[in-house]
């Protein structure tokens, strides 16, 4: 089995939740999460950014967009998970 690092959840998450990553990339993919409390906040705020995206256009976004922005970019931009 080979891990996959956080950067590399950040990059999969897309795929991931558009089910167009493979099995292989899923159980990696889980498998991080599993282990990475850092990266189960950010799979939790990114589907919940990806929530929010699918029901508002640009001109109406909540309020607490920016924070919760905010909050995921401080979270990727941590060195190491
Ligand atoms: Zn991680």
């Amino acid at each position: 089995m080979v891990y996959i690092k956080c950067t590399d959840v950040v990059a999969k998450v897309s795929d991931i939740l558009d089910g167009e990553a493979g099995r292989l990339t899923r159980m990696r993919f889980y498998g991080h999460v599993m282990m990475c409390r850092n990266c189960r906040r950010y799979l939790a705020q990114f589907k919940r950014i990806k929530e929010l995206a699918g029901k508002v256009t640009p001109d109406d976004l909540p309020p607490d967009f920016d924070q919760v922005m905010n909050f995921v970019i401080r979270e990727i931009d941590k060195p190491d998970g």
